[in-house]
């Protein structure tokens, strides 16, 4: 560590610029928390600390700072010898990991388009480039670096405010044996925007494999998946927009396929995957027109395509698409009849189908990616959250309110963990200490996913599915009622005539009711998964694998259950690790480099909490550690500690910290714990037991 090369801010160009850590900060205002970061971001500093939470700015350019060379340099140094970096931020975790033996995480939040997802790919690449390993471990690492294009292809579209916007959320965790080396891997997602796959907003894209399909396809694919301009795909030219600028869709398509080779996935299923993405495309383009209230295919030419690349039957495609097989209870026996549909519910049951077929097709992808780099048993582990950021739009519906439910949920932990956990375990500690105040959204949390009592929108919602079998306008107004009946009062809620609006930690959304019934219901009726049973094709057999002669009875599962079960999973995950953060800050809604809209990034200062995030920093202990940890680990600094001490835990470490002659205001002394100020008096000790070996 000692004779590493020091950084030095001139091979930068630039001279040092504001406050490196904002602890720093000689007034403690929002005002000049965003002053400083703005000095940064012109100087080209994207970084900034907050003690060891990392803010990160969106630079919208490529920055000089992430070569081999800032590799080497972050290395083993200390956070406050270097600039701040994620790299610092990532050789923390990594080192924290071998040297406590505890796992790690890092929860990258911030709205859409703020940065989390390069961030994530950031860390994902140092790890890589610093851990070693055999060609069993090259393997594992090149898996988890495929894995991102892969799961961008066909996971990620351009939305109004991210071009490469992520529509699912997933954790990565990075699994280590005990020797450091990345040698298996984890993925699990979350709640895909199936949505997309049949319709997008005006200026939006479906998913990126789409038009990379379309550009990329050999002239053999051409002719056998019926490729055409994207102009004729219902499912592609409802919002107009075709190209990205700055995407290459034919070189990312190679790409996709290449990633898809390294993980294992065989040509034959390569070829599959394409051929449901294609089939997707022509189920959109089967039409309907009205003959007597109820719906015709209107060009039966356009069942023979995808009945084709589907691997089904084109008459059995027309029935299950026209019409619904229901049970009817009469005179207390059930009966199945088939009802025939109207245009619109015919509409509904296609595009049900597509989404099924894109959602489990994308389940499918990450499980192949997952049993390509599992690992029998767990070690070590860090892990990734990139998940989608909070979201405002013109007009918000049921998967904002699942998106920003989520990002509510993430708020929670830095809350309970930086906030509350932080100043309470002072208390507890018998640390002396003056409380900080600040907004606390586990009320908004309990607003959405409370059980009873009153019960939260969720439950409002799950109880209006599995009461009422209408679908569309009139579900959404009686949930809209009850809604105002169940939480009406609340502080964080208010309805207006076509939803409601509920008081995000990060500003009010607006959001139209319009589907979330349905959407919630989330059911693919019996009919199509009997139909998709019978593809001649093993692969999407096996993409519908549900036994339905003994169905299960009770509740279905909505999609709010599943949203908010995973939400929580994923929260008592995190809770076990070590948990390090990111905060991204998208200065513009331009994406152009320099460009600073003050009010924007003043807001998201704010509601992210960095001023109290500060201020409980500065009065607090960057370090602590428990006595018997801390006296393992400086036991050789002193005669009477090494090989073991034999007093009282408490009494050798303050014989530990005395010896060393580290300032006494430096330290505090809890009930059992060793708090430390700043990272300095910690990386001191560390060099002296450095140089004890
Ligand atoms: P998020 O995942 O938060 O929605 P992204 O990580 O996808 O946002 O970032 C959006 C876009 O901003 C990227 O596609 C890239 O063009 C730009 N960007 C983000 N972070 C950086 C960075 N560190 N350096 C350069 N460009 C960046
Ligand atoms: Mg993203």
């Amino acid at each position: 560590m000692g004779s590493k090369e020091r950084y030095h801010w001139q091979s930068h160009n630039v001279k040092q610029s504001g406050v490196d850590d904002m602890v720093l900060l000689s007034k403690i205002t929002e005002e000049a928390i965003v002053e400083n970061l703005k000095k940064r971001y012109l100087d080209d500093y994207i970084f900034t600390y907050i003690g060891s939470v990392l803010i990160s700015v969106n630079p919208f350019k490529q920055m000089p700072y992430f070569t081999d060379r800032e590799i080497e340099i972050y290395q083993g140094a200390a956070q406050y010898e270097n600039p701040p970096h994620i790299y610092a931020l990532t050789d923390n975790m990594y080192r924290n990991m071998m040297i406590d033996a505890e796992n790690q995480c890092v929860i990258i939040s911030g709205e859409s388009g703020a940065g989390k997802t390069v961030a994530a790919k950031y860390i994902m690449g140092y790890i890589s480039k610093v851990s070693g390993g055999g060609s069993k471990v090259q393997h594992v690492k090149d898996i988890i670096l495929q894995s991102n294009p892969l799961l961008e292809a066909f996971g990620n579209a351009k939305t109004v405010r991210n071009n490469n916007s992520s529509r699912f959320g997933k954790y990565v965790e990075i699994q280590f044996s005990r020797g450091g080396e990345p040698d298996g891997g984890k993925i699990s997602n979350f709640l895909l925007e199936k949505s997309r796959v049949v319709s997008q907003n005006e200026s939006e894209r479906n998913f990126h494999i789409y038009y990379q399909l379309l550009e990329g396809a050999s002239p053999e694919q051409v002719e056998n998946l019926g490729i055409a301009d994207p102009t004729y795909y219902f499912y592609l030219n409802q919002s107009g927009t075709y190209k990205v600028d700055g995407t290459d869709d034919k070189k990312e398509f190679n790409e996709t396929m290449n990633a898809m080779q390294v993980i294992g996935i065989t040509a034959e299923i390569q070829l599959m995957v394409l051929q449901i993405i294609a089939g997707i495309l022509h189920l959109g383009n089967i039409s309907f027109t009205e003959v007597g209230n109820y719906a015709k295919v209107e060009n039966e030419a356009h069942l023979a395509f995808p009945a084709f690349l589907l691997g089904i039957n084109e008459m059995k495609l027309r029935e299950k698409v026209t019409s619904r097989k229901m049970d009817s209870k009469w005179g207390g026996k059930t009966e199945s009849i088939n009802m025939t549909l109207n245009v619109e519910q015919a509409g509904y049951t296609r595009d049900a189908l597509s989404k099924a077929l894109y959602a489990r097709l994308f389940d499918y992808l990450v499980d192949a990616v997952n049993k390509a780099m599992q690992k029998p048993y767990e070690e070590y582990s860090i892990g990734v959250l990139d998940i989608y950021g909070f979201e405002i739009f013109q007009k918000n519906g049921f998967e904002q309110f699942c998106i920003n439910f989520v990002n509510e949920k993430l708020q929670q932990i830095f809350i309970e963990l930086t906030l509350k956990a932080e100043q309470e375990e002072y208390v507890q500690e018998g640390i002396k200490w003056t409380p900080i105040q600040y907004f606390n959204n586990k009320i908004v949390c309990d607003l959405i996913e409370n059980k009873l009592n009153p019960p939260g929108i969720m439950s409002v919602l799950d109880d209006v599915c599995a009461t009422m079998h209408a679908t569309g306008e009139g579900a959404d107004s009686t949930l809209l009622q009850k809604l105002q009946a169940a939480v009406g009062g609340h502080e964080h809620f208010n309805s207006w005539n076509q939803g409601f609006i509920i008081h995000h930690y990060a500003g009010k959304v607006s959001y139209d009711v319009n589907g979330f019934c349905e959407r919630n219901r989330d059911v693919l009726f019996t009919d199509l998964i009997e139909l998709m049973q019978t593809s001649e094709f093993p692969f999407i057999q096996m993409l519908f694998p549900e036994n339905l002669q003994n169905e299960k009875k009770g509740r279905p599962t909505t999609a709010s259950m599943k949203i908010k079960k995973q939400a929580n999973d994923l929260v008592s995950k995190l809770m076990k690790c070590t948990p390090h953060y990111i905060r991204c800050i998208k200065p513009n809604e331009t994406k152009r480099p320099k460009d600073w809209e003050e009010s924007r990034v003043k807001h998201q200062v704010e509601y992210l909490g960095l001023k109290e995030n500060i201020r409980v920093r500065r009065a607090g202990f960057a370090y602590r550690r428990a006595f018997p940890k801390f006296i393992q680990r400086y036991a050789i600094l002193t005669p009477e500690t090494w090989p073991y001490w034999r007093g009282d835990e408490r009494q050798g470490a303050l014989h530990l910290l005395r010896s060393v002659n580290i300032d006494t205001d430096q330290y505090q002394m809890g009930k059992t714990k060793v708090f430390v100020k700043n990272p300095e008096s910690l990386f001191l000790l560390e060099e002296m037991r450095e140089r004890k070996f």
